[in-house]
């Protein structure tokens, strides 16, 4: 098992972390996950473009460039053998003694990657999943892939308690996103969806589903909505690199349309798979 260590193939037990990286004492990072299939990288490029624009937002410039990163990345995944499953990054502000403010010009950034198997998870697929609504407590820059990440925490674990899949979030009435996903809701045959601004993130498999609307002529319309918007929707699904398009059957115990995933979401699975296919083969 290897992984990537500040620019370098290792073997996971020598990869060491400072107990005063900033990532560790503060969350002081940004992170990305990428979709392996058959042994190749998913929408990889948008995904390493997310995490240099993550990395400025919060003023670092990165110290791999997306072509490093990428050739890396690919070099971990083959020497690991994977087929199907994930690649999780993290960079972090670096390692140096306890201070918020940023550390002296110099310390060098802390790059970690690993990759898991991950199967694409096709019996929530097929049936769908639970979801309940939980308040958005997190702070006002969503849109940035931060390592802080107690708020998702907090309302994902609310839902695994629930026994649920996912925690859809609301500031007030408004919906914004999953704990760890996309909301899209589907009414009279158009996807709606958060606009992308700083009360979510930009996820890359919504910007992937608005490219697929876009070339199939299925509305896609970013607006705000409302938790009635929801309850009354035709049908719902969450999105995410590791969910892909998963129908939502049940929000708070109550049925979601009919209570069994609508066709136009099957619709948006199958265009998905199509595009899973033409990047990454059969
Ligand atoms: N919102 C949040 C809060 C997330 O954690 C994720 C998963 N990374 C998403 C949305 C979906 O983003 P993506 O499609 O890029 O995985």
């Amino acid at each position: 098992e290897y992984v990537v260590f500040n620019g370098e193939i290792i073997e996971r037990s020598q990869a060491k972390i400072d107990v005063e990286d900033r990532g560790y004492q503060f969350g002081d990072g940004v992170y990305e996950v990428i979709r392996v299939y058959n042994g190749k990288m998913f929408t990889a490029n948008e995904h390493l473009e997310r995490l240099v624009s993550s990395a400025e937002k919060i003023g670092m410039k990165l110290g791999w460039s997306i072509g490093e990163l990428e050739s890396l990345f690919a070099t971990l995944i083959e020497k690991n053998g994977l087929g199907t499953g994930i690649v999780y990054m993290q960079v972090t502000r670096g390692a140096s003694p306890r201070n918020h403010a940023f550390p002296p010009a110099g310390v060098a950034q802390t790059l970690v990657a690993y990759t898991r198997d991950m199967k694409r998870p096709v019996n929530n697929f097929a049936n769908g999943v639970k979801t309940i609504l939980a308040e958005d407590i997190r702070w006002l820059r969503c849109d940035i892939k931060s390592l802080n990440l107690l708020g998702n925490i907090l309302a994902k674990q609310k839902a695994a308690e629930a026994g649920c899949y996912e925690a859809i979030l609301h500031r007030g009435e408004k919906i914004t996103e999953g704990s760890s996903s996309n909301i899209f809701i589907i009414k009279d045959g158009a996807v709606i969806t958060h606009p992308a601004n700083n009360y979510i993130l930009n996820g890359i498999t919504r910007q992937t589903l608005e490219k697929i609307c876009a070339a199939s002529g299925i509305p896609f319309i970013e607006k705000e909505f409302t938790v009635a918007d929801l309850l009354g929707a035709d049908e719902i699904a969450v999105g995410s690199t590791t969910s892909e398009i998963t129908p939502v059957v049940e929000v708070d115990g109550k049925h979601v349309g009919d209570g069994a995933p609508g066709h136009v979401t099957k619709k948006l699975q199958s265009l998905f798979d199509q595009e899973i296919e033409r990047q990454c083969g059969k």
